[in-house]
C-alpha cells in the first residue's frame, strides 16, 4: 500500500518539512558528515518533482544564548545545493556552484544558488536568517514551485525546545503542509517535531520517506522479528542502556553485552574486574536483568575474555584475560579473541540482528578488534539473508569507519531517537503524526 507521503500530489503546496540537519561541522564550520542531510533528499525531491515547494526547519547543536555563527544553518546552504543536485536523474543541465542572487525578492534570502533536481528544473536554495519573522514569512509566501527554502536554527528561539505552542504556530504559518522527516529528534516534544501537528489538520500532517523507513525498520525488529533475534547491546554507560535491554527480554533470543558496561554484569556476577568500567549503583539492576533473562529464556552473552590495559591510552600496555579475572589496576578496553568468537557464532545464527553501542575503546586502534569483529559478523549474516539494523552513534560511527556501512540491511539515523523506540515508548514526533491531538 502506498504510504500517506506518496500518495499526496504536492502540486502547488508548499511542505513545511522538519529535518534533522544537526550535522557535525569543524572549526572552519565545514560539514564532516553529511549522511543526515543526504537521508533527506528523497523526500524534498518527490515534493519538488511534485510542483511543490520546500520549507526545511531543523536544530543544529545546542546553542546557549540565541542566535550564533557557529550554529548557523546558513553553512549548509552550499551543500544542500550541491546534493540536490547530484541527486538529479540523469540531469544534463547541473548548475552547481552557480551562484543567484534571490530570484524576485528584495527581502534578503541569503545564501542563495542554483543547482537541478530530478526533475531536470534547476532549484533555487533560499536561506532564512531567522525561521519565524516577517522574512522567513515573506520569504515562503513569495516561493515558487520549484524552490527550497532553509530557516536558520530553530533552537536560536528557546520556544523551540520548551514546545511553545504560540512558536509552533509561527512556524505553521509558513507551510501548508507538515511534514515530519526528522527521526533524530522525534523522542523530543518540541515545538517542531510534535506541538505544530496540532496547527494542521490530520489529511496535511505525514512522515517523509527517511521517517517511514526509520519507522518501519524499527518496527520490523521490534515487533515482527525472524528468530533466532539477537540484540547487541555495547558502549560505556549501564545506565544509559538498562530499559532498552529490559524490554528487549520481551522480544529478543539473545543478548550480547560488551563494551564498557559488559563489567558491571561482571561484576553482578562476583567477577574480579580490575579498574575496568564500573557502576557500582547498578550492579544491583545487572543482576536483577539476568535473572529475568533466565526465567524468560533469554540468553544473555557476556565476554568471557577481554583485552586489558594498564591505562585508558593508545599506547597502554595490553594483555588478554578472562573478563572475570582482570588484574588490579587494569582495565578491559576490548572484548577478547574467545568472546570475539562467541559473540560472532550468536550473531552467525540469528535471522533479525539490532546493533547498538560498541563492544571497546573502538577509537583506539589496539581495541577496535572486538568491534571491528561483530561488524563482520553482521556483513556476513546479512549476505545470507539475516535483517540487520544498526544505530546509535557509536556504532554507526564503528559501521562507517570499518566499511560496513553498505553490508548492513539498515543504518538508523537516530541515537537517541532509537534508543527511546527500542525501550519500548511511545515517540512525541511519532505520536503528533499520527493522533489526532487537535
Ligand atoms: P555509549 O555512548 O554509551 O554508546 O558509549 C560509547 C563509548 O563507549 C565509546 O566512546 C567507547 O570508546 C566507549 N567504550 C566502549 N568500551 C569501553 C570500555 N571497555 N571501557 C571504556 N569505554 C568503553
Amino acid at each position: 500500500m502506498m504510504s500517506k507521503f506518496s500518495a499526496y500530489n504536492f502540486k502547488g503546496q508548499k511542505a513545511l518539512v522538519r529535518v534533522d540537519f544537526n550535522v557535525p561541522l569543524n572549526d572552519q564550520c565545514e560539514i564532516t558528515d553529511d549522511s543526515r542531510m543526504k537521508a533527506t533528499i528523497p523526500t524534498i525531491n518527490k515534493i519538488l518533482n511534485d510542483g511543490g515547494s520546500v520549507i526545511l526547519m531543523s536544530h543544529l547543536g545546542r546553542p546557549k544564548e540565541g542566535p550564533s555563527d557557529e550554529y548557523s544553518l546558513k553553512h549548509l546552504v552550499h551543500h544542500l545545493s550541491e546534493l540536490l543536485n547530484q541527486s538529479a536523474v540523469g540531469s544534463q543541465q547541473s548548475a552547481v556552484g552557480s551562484q543567484q542572487s534571490a530570484v524576485g525578492s528584495q527581502q534578503s534570502a541569503v545564501g542563495s544558488q542554483q543547482s537541478a533536481v530530478g526533475n531536470q528544473q534547476p532549484v533555487t536554495v533560499l536561506f532564512a536568517n531567522d525561521c519565524i519573522g516577517e522574512q522567513a514569512y515573506l520569504t515562503a509566501k513569495m516561493m515558487r514551485p520549484g524552490e527550497v527554502l532553509l530557516l536558520e536554527n530553530l533552537r536560536f528561539h528557546k520556544e523551540e525546545e520548551k514546545g511553545d505552542p504560540g512558536f509552533a504556530e509561527k512556524l505553521s504559518k509558513l507551510g501548508d503542509v507538515w511534514v515530519n522527516d526528522a527521526f533524530g529528534t522525534a523522542h523530543r516534544a518540541h515545538a517542531s517535531t510534535a506541538v505544530i501537528a496540532r496547527f494542521f489538520p490530520v489529511e496535511k500532517r505525514m512522515f517523509g520517506l527517511l521517517m517511514e523507513k526509520e519507522v518501519a525498520n524499527a518496527e520490523k525488529v521490534l515487533h515482527n522479528a525472524e528468530k533466532p533475534f539477537v540484540a547487541i547491546i555495547g558502549g560505556a554507560k549501564v545506565s544509559d542502556k538498562i530499559l532498552i535491554i529490559e524490554n528487549l527480554l520481551n522480544t529478543a533470543t539473545d543478548i550480547i553485552i560488551g563494551g564498557g558496561m559488559a563489567y558491571t554484569f561482571i561484576k553482578a556476577e562476583g567477577g574480579d574486574i580490575g579498574s575496568s568500567l564500573c557502576e557500582d549503583d547498578r550492579v544491583g539492576i545487572a543482576l536483577e536483568i539476568m535473572r529475568k533473562a533466565e526465567a524468560k529464556g533469554v540468553c544473555i552473552h557476556l565476554p568471557s575474555d577481554s583485552i586489558i590495559a594498564d591505562k585508558f591510552a593508545a599506547d597502554a600496555m595490553t594483555s588478554d584475560a578472562p573478563s572475570n579475572n582482570i588484574p588490579d589496576d587494569w582495565m578491559g578496553l576490548d572484548i577478547g579473541p574467545n568472546a570475539c568468537e562467541q559473540f560472532c557464532n550468536v550473531i552467525k545464527r540469528s535471522k533479525t540482528i539490532l546493533w547498538n553501542g560498541p563492544m571497546g575503546v573502538f577509537e583506539m586502534h589496539n581495541f577496535q578488534h572486538g568491534t571491528k569483529a561483530v561488524a563482520t559478523a553482521i556483513a556476513a549474516a546479512t549476505q545470507k539473508g539475516s535483517f540487520s539494523l544498526v544505530g546509535g552513534g557509536d556504532s554507526v560511527s564503528a559501521v562507517n569507519q570499518f566499511g560496513f556501512a553498505d553490508k548492513v540491511s539498515y543504518i538508523s539515523t537516530g541515537g537517541g531517537a532509537m534508543l527511546e523506540y527500542f525501550e519500548g515508548k511511545k515517540l512525541p514526533g511519532i505520536s503528533a503524526v499520527e493522533g489526532d491531538n487537535r
